[in-house]
């Protein structure tokens, strides 16, 4: 059978939210997507996730972007801003709507817990109190194959009929990165384990909206020594651009490329090329987590 070459470009994303300066976790995940496109000739876009206006913090996508330049990971084209999206994911909101796929729900959050039981599928009127937009799924499992963790399986039930709108308007996470990667034409998505079992969620809606799905790649978390996730939450400080070099190179012994002994304390532009030339993310095995050094 003759090999039919793969015609697309690889293009790849970094999609930081604006809620502080980056810190090493979030770091981590922009340097594996990076390595990943540029390693394969391709795309890489940077996209400002800032549609959770109250948790946007004031300076951060400057912060972010100088720390992406120090750091050598250079975007292509130019930077996209969720905000900038708004009429889109509307249209995509109505075509929903039109199809009877969404409807709304005012049940408060301490109402529910676990999934979500449906509670206002049968309701025949428009709330006159503030409400959500939930789309409704059925209990298919649904599974796909992640270029690192392999096959990955859920039951869409696990989390029932989800938010694509919540009550304070703002569209949810879970839509809007769905119609993003469409209009950014991402079809390479890198991004941390933590986002795994958001995927199959993701995947549905690209099939209610007759949208492609990208190939996925999760790579394990950083965390710290009691092994949670660094985060805002665990005040993982911001990195050092000052020691980009440093921190660089422990980057890439903590994305297991075994950087040589002799490129510590070279330039990034250096350690990048050396990264880019050598990057195996099948080294970072499917493993969900890697611990920081004490
Ligand atoms: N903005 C999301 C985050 O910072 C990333 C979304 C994604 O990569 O799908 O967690
Ligand atoms: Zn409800």
């Amino acid at each position: 059978m003759a090999v039919v070459p793969d015609l697309q470009p690889y293009i790849g994303r970094f999609a930081p939210s604006p809620t502080g300066p980056l810190h090493l976790g979030s770091l981590y995940t922009a340097l594996a997507s990076f390595l990943q496109a540029r390693s394969q000739q391709g795309l890489w876009r940077l996209r400002i996730d800032d549609l959770d206006t109250p948790r946007n913090r004031p300076g951060a996508v400057d912060s972010i972007l100088t720390t992406l330049e120090a750091f050598g990971l250079h975007w292509d084209g130019a930077v996209a801003h969720q905000s900038q999206q708004l009429d889109y994911y509307q249209q995509a909101l109505d075509q929903l709507a039109q199809k009877q796929r969404v409807y709304p729900c005012t049940c408060s959050r301490k109402d529910l817990a676990g999934p979500y039981p449906g509670t206002c599928r049968t309701k025949t009127c428009l709330p006159t109190s503030p409400y959500a937009l939930r789309i409704k799924t059925d209990a298919h499992t649904l599974c796909f194959e992640d270029a690192l963790q392999g096959t990955v399986c859920q039951n869409l039930a696990e989390h029932g009929d989800f938010i694509l709108q919540r009550k304070d308007q703002i569209i949810a996470y879970q839509f809007a990165v769905v119609l993003d990667d469409e209009l950014q034409q991402v079809n390479h998505v890198l991004r941390g384990y933590d986002l795994l079992e958001c995927t199959p969620r993701q995947i549905f809606l690209q099939q209610q909206l007759g949208l492609s799905t990208p190939q996925y790649l999760h790579v394990p978390i950083i965390v710290d020594g009691q092994g949670y996730k660094l985060s805002k939450q665990t005040l993982a400080t911001a990195v050092e651009v000052r020691h980009a070099s440093a921190v660089l190179f422990g980057l890439l012994g903590l994305l297991r490329q075994n950087p040589p002994q002799a490129l510590q304390g070279a330039p990034v532009t250096e350690l990048l090329s050396w990264a880019v030339a050598h990057w195996n993310p099948r080294l970072l095995k499917a493993c969900p987590a890697i611990s920081l050094p004490a």
